[in-house]
């Protein structure tokens, strides 16, 4: 299964991302993730990307690229990844569609989690509140003034997806507005559609 869940920051997609993996033994493909890796390592990758995640936007699609193209090559791959903030333009999914092919392979959902914008900023907020409560370290783009680029770099940039991938024929929407075990019971019912089709 090769899934792709698109959405604004704070819709969830991370994690709905840990439940399907863990459910479906999926490898979750998180290029925040990656990209917050290479910032702690202090690679040539993470000096490239730190100031531009730092605040709020995006880093370039040569650099996620070559992440994902490398990354889906791994055998733990094999049995199927879910992208989790990827990809996040048009030039990044065109991309993603060429690699697919060139393996013969094929998208079988996007998943789009539907969220009001009003409360993705408190979402995030909390966040990074419930984070400092653990003793954790907060993000460096969880503040309101990275969320804004955030937010702004997703309407300019990802929301075109929803259209690309509707065109496509792989979008699937579902509300991210409900408690977590609704939203992944909803994400179930759109894989359950689609291994039918
Ligand atoms: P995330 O953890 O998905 O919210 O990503 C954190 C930050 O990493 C984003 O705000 C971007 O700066 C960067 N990033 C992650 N994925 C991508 C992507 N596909 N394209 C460009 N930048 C990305």
């Amino acid at each position: 299964m090769k899934l792709i869940l698109l959405g604004p920051p704070g819709a969830g997609k991370g994690t709905q991302a840990q439940v399907l993996a863990e459910k479906h033994g999926l490898v979750q493909l998180s290029t925040g993730d990656m990209l917050r890796a290479a910032v702690k390592a202090g690679s040539e990758i993470g000096k490239k990307a730190e100031a531009i995640m730092k605040s709020g936007g995006l880093v370039s699609d040569e650099i996620v690229i070559g992440i994902i193209a490398d990354r889906i090559e791994q055998p733990d791959c094999a049995n199927g990844f879910i992208l989790d903030g990827f990809p996040r333009t048009l030039k990044q999914a065109d991309a993603l569609g060429s690699l697919l092919a060139s393996k013969n392979k094929e998208l079988d959902a996007v998943i789009e989690i539907k969220v009001d914008d009003t409360i993705l900023v408190s979402r995030i907020e909390n966040r990074a509140r419930e984070t400092l409560a653990a003793g954790g370290t907060v993000r460096a783009d969880d503040n309101a003034e990275a969320l804004k680029t955030r937010l702004m770099a997703y309407y300019r940039e990802t929301a075109p997806l929803i259209g690309y991938y509707y065109a496509y024929r792989k979008l699937q929407t579902i509300d991210g507005m409900a408690p977590v075990a609704e939203v992944s019971a909803q994400i179930e019912a759109v894989l359950k559609g689609a291994a039918k089709a």
